[in-house]
């Protein structure tokens, strides 16, 4: 492939569900996973006469998400209708912001390259309900099936502008973008249940030509690494169709996770194919200056301004207060720890090590930290106050998340605290240095790798509580002196 003497723009249409009880314009539940059909009512599914009222929550939550993308608020926006026939939307058109956006100008910035992408409109819209077709292939399937609960779900759409370059740098957007929405409350942005989904637009031109390429829409990715491999695979297939003297068609292309590949879904015509009408049964959207700083005070912290927060007030490096700033419940499960007296680097670390690491293991997400902040801060004052060795810890933790009890009561019922007895560690120490002769001697001509392994044997003998630091102060002695 010679696809190094090309370049591609990557722009990126985002759909987010909003965090709201209820629907756009009814009162129907947005529960995720109720039967089919169960959260309907004459307005989300367009019966004649019925009549559309804006949430009052949504507005605010497309608010936050505006604010928390540094965009401009547009106090004034209107609803428009986006007509077009399709099975799962049963008014035969969706209500969006067309010609004034909720807010435009925002941004994100992403670190491998530094850059910042430009996000050029947020807007409120619907979303349609769904179709489940038989056998999920809609080439093969014998009957589709509708589902009209997600019908009028409140959404936000974020428009980027076609400001990156990299199927890498998209992923970073993207994961910028879900923790902004998931910190501000915005959004559960899951892209497994379908709270976020990405169309992307891509073109690929050569390298040095200021002539962009047709723009080719990839819809309704749903996750990362799908994102990430769609572009890659488009990139090479257009590529590939340029360098052979072909051209690219501007067309919508569907991506298929089991072939690994695209395929065409229809040709993309322009945008006034969905004859955009102001939407007659609803005024404009009108917002009080008083609204907007009201939602600016209620909002809630934000990635950044925690990172600022845990390095220059906490003194953590930056690197722990990205990772602790991956999730909100995460952030505030650290928080807790520290309000109730743990050192913030301690605390950082088992959080990141012995805990992210089990968390993995067992697949649980940050919904679901599985213990106490009240048990980790009293297992790390065990471990200060030297009761129970790094080692033992490291057990006591995983018996504390797999039994429910307390530190205390496993370190009382296993019998781990720390031999801090100077007379007991001492008479282990001779018994290991007695039954080491070669070690030992290799000690004595200076060989700093045998103090380790013999550390190892008096650990052994004490099951891990001892303190290797003091062991080892005290092999020295005992053997050099
Ligand atoms: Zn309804």
């Amino acid at each position: 492939m010679t696809e190094r003497a090309y370049d591609m723009t990557i722009g990126l249409e985002v759909h987010v569900e909003l965090l709201t009880g209820s629907k756009m314009f009814c009162r129907c539940s947005t529960r995720f996973g109720d039967p089919p059909n169960t959260n309907v009512c004459p307005v989300c599914t367009g019966l004649p006469g019925a009549l559309p009222v804006p949430n009052h929550e949504a507005v605010k939550l497309g608010l936050r998400a505006a604010l928390g993308l540094g965009a401009r608020i547009n106090l004034r926006s209107g609803f428009d209708r986006k007509n077009y026939f399709y099975p799962d939307l049963p008014k035969g058109y969706q209500i969006t912001q067309y010609r004034t956006p909720l807010a435009e100008d925002g941004f994100i910035e992403i670190s491998e390259p530094p850059k910042r992408i430009r996000i050029q409109r947020i807007h409120l819209e619907e979303d349609t309900g769904k179709s489940i077709h038989a056998g999920d292939d809609i080439t093969t399937a014998e009957y589709t099936l509708l589902d009209f609960n997600r019908c009028g779900v409140p959404l936000i759409e974020i428009v980027s502008e076609p400001d990156m370059s990299s199927p890498e740098e998209a992923r970073q957007y993207l994961e910028r973008l879900q923790r902004v929405l998931r910190f501000a409350g915005v959004s559960d942005v899951k892209m497994e249940e379908g709270s976020m989904r990405v169309d992307c637009n891509i073109s690929v031109k050569p390298r040095g030509t200021a002539v962009s390429g047709k723009p080719v829409e990839i819809k309704n990715l749903s996750s990362f690494r799908a994102v990430v491999r769609a572009l890659s695979y488009e990139f090479q297939r257009q590529a590939r169709l340029l360098e052979e003297g072909k051209t690219v068609v501007r067309e919508t292309r569907h991506w298929d996770e089991a072939k690994e590949s695209t395929y065409p879904l229809r040709t993309k015509g322009s945008s006034q194919d969905y004859r955009y009408l102001p939407e007659p049964d609803l005024p404009d959207l009108v917002l009080e200056e008083s609204f907007v700083e009201e939602v600016k005070r209620d909002m809630p912290r934000l990635p950044a301004e925690i990172v600022a927060y845990y390095t220059e007030k906490l003194g953590l490096p930056e690197y722990d207060a990205e990772v602790l700033t991956l999730d909100p419940n995460l952030s505030r499960f650290f928080d807790d720890c520290v309000e109730r007296g743990a050192d913030p680097k301690t605390a950082a670390n088992w959080i990141m090590g012995d805990i992210m690491g089990y968390m993995n293991r067992q697949g649980l997400t940050y919904e679901k930290i599985p213990l106490s902040t009240e048990n980790l801060v009293e297992m790390l004052g065990l471990l200060k106050s030297g009761v129970i060795s790094g080692k033992i810890a490291k057990d006591v933790l995983v018996k504390v998340i797999e039994t429910g009890k307390t530190p205390s009561e496993i370190v009382k019922e296993e019998g781990l605290t720390q031999v801090s007895d100077e007379g007991e560690l001492l008479s282990i120490i001779q018994e290991v240095i007695s039954a080491n002769p070669g070690p030992v001697q290799d000690v004595k001509n200076g060989k700093e790798k045998a103090i380790g392994f013999l550390v190892g044997q008096v650990m052994k003998a004490t099951r891990g509580r001892a303190n290797p630091a003091k062991v080892n102060i005290m092999l020295k002695e005992k053997i050099l002196s």
